[in-house]
């Protein structure tokens, strides 16, 4: 297939990325909804993202960000040797971009977005690495963040007891966080998962950081309660696991 093949197919997969990112979170039945208001559009001003929302008024900038980006990484992807093979990494990075912008817009990990990413990691794992590595690498995953979540929902529990406080109605990490660690175990394996955690640790740390020094020129202060998803890191990790892979 030749590159501008791929680079047509990756614009379309970025429509569906854009599509499942606006109409999953909001149940919307599959009609297509504004990123912003959530009000219904008909198809041919949906697609026209640069033009105004006709109910808020706002242009939904993501839709063609997504699909510069799937056009640019579609391409890079084609050009560069996979040890994986192109088609299981652009797949891959399809639906990571998914998740990416629905965690960061929505805060949110959807059970069938996860359900189904834990279908293609095993898929995919077992491909790789075979049964018992990939189920190794599964039960790693899902295990420490299971642990992460009883400890650190548990620690803000006991904070806000201490103060005196009602409990935080969002807690500090999402179950869907957790499937989502377990993908990420069962794409790699044992003892690729334990990488990919690295990875997504790493990425996480180096973005926080970022951000503490952006707020402290911007605002003056340090930013220690801002909300950090972190479903786009581990994602982020997962795919930089696959491609360093010898
Ligand atoms: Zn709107």
């Amino acid at each position: 297939m030749a590159l501008a093949g791929v680079v047509l197919l990756s614009i379309l997969a970025g429509m569906v990325v854009n599509y499942a990112a606006d109409v999953l979170p909001r149940r919307s039945g599959g009609k297509p909804v504004c990123m912003f208001c959530g009000q219904p559009m008909p198809w041919g001003a949906y697609f026209r993202w640069w033009q105004p929302c006709p109910h808020c008024g706002r242009r939904r900038w993501r839709h063609g960000v997504v699909l510069a980006l799937m056009a640019a990484v579609g391409a890079w992807l084609w050009l560069s040797p996979l040890k994986w093979g192109f088609w299981p990494v652009w797949g891959l990075t399809v639906y990571a971009l998914a998740v990416i912008v629905m965690d960061v817009e929505h805060r949110l990990i959807l059970h069938s977005v996860s359900g189904f990413g834990a279908l293609l990691g095993l898929v995919l794992g077992v491909w790789r690495h075979g049964w018992l590595p990939t189920l190794w690498g599964g039960l790693f995953g899902a295990g420490v963040m299971l642990a992460l979540f009883f400890l650190g929902n548990g620690y803000v529990l006991w904070k806000a007891r201490r103060a005196g406080e009602p409990p935080p109605e969002e807690p500090a990490l999402g179950f869907g966080d957790v499937t989502l660690m377990g993908v990420l175990g069962l794409l790699l394996g044992w003892p690729g998962a334990a990488a990919g955690l690295a990875l997504a640790i790493l990425l996480g740390g180096a973005f926080s950081i970022l951000f503490l020094l952006y707020g402290l020129v911007r605002w003056r202060r340090l930013v220690m309660d801002a909300y950090l998803p972190y479903g786009p890191f581990l994602m982020l990790g997962t795919l930089l696991a696959i491609l360093m892979a010898k």
